[in-house]
């Protein structure tokens, strides 16, 4: 059931808007025909109908990436993979208010969140283009005269991407700008939650005139799909963001086949808050750290290790601000928090705000549903009183939920951050200068902010220790995460030589 390009834009035919995956440059429909349609979670509605695709169709799609790698794309030079990543980006610049709009609707977060996301995406493929035409190799000095070394960085080959609901094109975009600059192609799985603006983007992927198949984009509901994809012989990478738990099954796939994988997947990430910190800023970054994006960010600041003479000036203020919080829809620009983004997420945060409590926590602010809103709405929600060992504290939330707890000693307070499985990312609040690097340099986790919070940039590296994944993306490096390194050994005496010795 193959369309043309010509037929392929979204089209309304009821109240859903209907997409379409894109296989070898062609807009299609699942091979069954069968769809699923993606839900409002501020309006509680359907508002979208996406293909629910099966195995065959994941087949289709790694077949065209195969081809793609094999033929037109994989003999294209860094620098007209520079010019066509330049066109994405200037592409999605253009089309940033549509992708933040779709983006809104499928996973309720804020709109002021999502357009300055989509504004700001163009600035990877910028700074990968610059990247594309600088993927080199190293000539090697060799040990013996006789011999000419070189090595070359090859593109690994077909990238499965496999993505989570929360910030679909930012977090696929840190794979797909850095894999397309090293040559390689790529299967995309968006979550089953949001998949509309990943969809989308095949439209603007098809203007730019990449060779058919470079890109391919598949969705479907039931999680057998990703499971398929992540353990397809035909794929050469597999580049993940998702949970831990769903993260590991990944790399079981990934490894069964030897395959490259980079997970970036849970946090449970601590911000410390010393005596001397200018408090209405940290409080400030609490607030950017766990409340923003409803809390649905993997590098959540979801635990706030505070000195206990600050302890109950800080929450106050963090208590005072939690309850100001304007919740309401996402697409208003006053909105400072939106709904939770789907009704499973709803219900694994309210069980977390219930535990919480039947451990002993405190209500500083929040602990509930917010009920006069309908939807899926919860408070904004502080609790002190609790411990290192409460599962609000061990457990990624993944929620507008912030767990306070003290310490005494710099000693201790590091103890108490890095006492996680978790360590993607961790804030710092201090004026000391000394005290802020030296923490920083011992806090085992992958982002240290000092004194602010929430900054991710293309050219900084990103990803986790521990239970927060493997590999880095973003920055110069993430290129190796996509490349194969090739030694060649170049004979120059044209002589014969011993065979029974080495080398
Ligand atoms: P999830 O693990 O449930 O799903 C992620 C993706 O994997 C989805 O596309 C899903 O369909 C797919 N999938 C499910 N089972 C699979 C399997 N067996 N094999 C292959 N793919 C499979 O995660 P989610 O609920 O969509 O997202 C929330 C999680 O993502 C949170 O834990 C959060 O911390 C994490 N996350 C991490 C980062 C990061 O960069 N570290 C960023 C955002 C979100």
């Amino acid at each position: 059931m193959t369309k043309s390009r010509a037929e392929s834009r979204p089209t309304t035919t009821d109240d859903l808007e209907n997409f379409k995956m894109y296989i070898g440059g062609k807009f299609v429909d699942a091979e069954t025909g069968r769809t699923f349609t993606t839900e409002n979670p501020y309006l509680g509605e359907p508002w979208a109908r996406v293909p629910d695709c099966a195995a065959a169709d994941v087949d289709a799609a790694v077949a065209s990436a195969r081809k793609a790698f094999a033929g037109e794309w994989g003999s294209t030079t860094g620098f007209e993979r520079a010019r066509l990543l330049r066109r994405l980006g200037d592409l999605i610049g253009e089309n940033a208010e549509r992708l933040a709009r779709l983006e809104v609707r499928d996973n309720g977060k804020l709109y002021r969140e999502m357009i300055g996301q989509a504004q700001y995406l163009p600035q990877w493929y910028y700074y990968y283009a610059g990247l594309a035409d600088k993927v080199e190799g190293r000539a090697i000095p060799s040990d013996r005269p006789n011999f000419l070394v070189y090595t070359r960085r090859e593109p690994v080959g077909v990238v499965a991407a496999i993505t989570p609901w929360n910030s679909p094109l930012l977090l696929l975009t840190f794979k797909l700008a850095v894999g397309l600059a090293a040559g390689c192609t790529f299967v995309i799985k968006p979550s089953e939650h949001s998949p509309a603006s990943t969809l989308a983007l095949a439209e603007i992927i098809d203007q730019v005139g990449f060779p058919a198949g470079t890109v391919n984009i598949v969705t479907g509901l039931d999680r057998s799909v990703g499971e398929h994809l992540a353990s397809h012989r035909g794929v050469d990478k597999v580049a993940f963001t998702g949970s831990t738990e769903t993260g590991r099954a990944v790399a079981r796939a990934a490894v069964g086949n030897l395959n490259k994988v980079t997970l970036e997947l849970g946090g449970k990430s601590p911000q410390i808050v010393f005596p001397d910190a200018d408090l209405a800023a940290a409080a400030n970054g609490l607030v950017a750290g766990v409340f923003a994006a409803t809390g649905q960010t993997c590098m959540a600041g979801s635990r706030l290790i505070v000195h206990q003479d600050v302890h109950d000036e800080l929450i106050g203020l963090v208590a005072e601000r939690a309850a100001a919080i304007k919740l309401g829809d996402p697409n208003d620009e006053a909105t400072e928090m939106g709904p939770v983004a789907n009704r499973p997420q709803y219900e694994k945060v309210l069980s977390y705000l219930q535990k919480a409590k039947d451990e002993g926590a405190t209500v500083a602010s929040g602990g509930v549903a917010s009920a006069e809103l309908g939807g899926l709405f919860i408070e904004p929600t502080v609790f002190t009183g609790v411990t290192a060992e409460s599962t609000i504290v061990r457990e990624e939330v993944f929620g507008p939920v912030l767990a306070a707890y003290t310490f005494s000693t710099e000693e201790e307070a590091l103890a108490l951050a890095n006492d996680s499985q978790f360590g993607l990312a961790g804030a710092i609040w201090t004026k000391d200068v000394h005290r802020a690097h030296r923490v920083a340099a011992k806090l085992r986790a992958g982002s240290i902010w000092i004194n602010a919070y929430r900054v991710v940039a293309p050219n900084v590296p990103f990803g986790g220790f521990g239970d927060s994944g493997l590999g880095r993306e973003n920055g110069i490096d993430a290129v190796n995460e996509y490349t194969e390194s090739k030694s060649i050994w170049v004979e120059l005496s044209g002589q014969t030589r011993d065979p029974f010795k080495l080398g």
